[in-house]
């Protein structure tokens, strides 16, 4: 039996996961629980935050985020490549700065305009 809390929402619910049983989760208070603690004993992902640089702005860097989790593995990988990135205003909310990370399906996007 492995305890964690969960990070999806912050209420924090104590889960225990049953890795000998076909990983059943306790103590979530929501489905989502079930789904993260199953995923982080299999395969852990993360949604990445983080910022870029941005020309003629009105500030030097503009905030980032994936569009959905990815594997935990890549995230350092996904820091490296987000950190060489570098915008120019006028940049939309939402417009994607990096399309189809590592394969993975999910996009980098911009989480202001500026
Ligand atoms: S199990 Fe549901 S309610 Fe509890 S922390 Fe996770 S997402 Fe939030």
């Amino acid at each position: 039996m492995v305890e964690m809390i969960c990070i999806v929402c912050p209420i924090g619910c104590h889960l225990q996961v049953d890795e000998k049983n076909n990983y059943t989760v306790t103590g979530n208070t929501c489905p989502r629980g079930i789904t993260y603690g199953k995923d982080e004993l299999v395969a852990p992902k993360r949604v990445v935050t983080s910022t870029v640089k941005i020309k003629n702005g009105l500030y030097n860097r503009i905030p980032v985020k994936t569009n959905g989790s990815i594997p935990k593995e890549l995230v350092e990988k996904t820091m490296e490549i987000i950190s060489k990135v570098e915008l120019s205003s006028p940049i939309k909310v939402g417009e994607v700065v990096l399309k189809n990370i590592f394969d993975t399906g999910v996009d980098i996007v911009t989480t202001r305009s500026m």
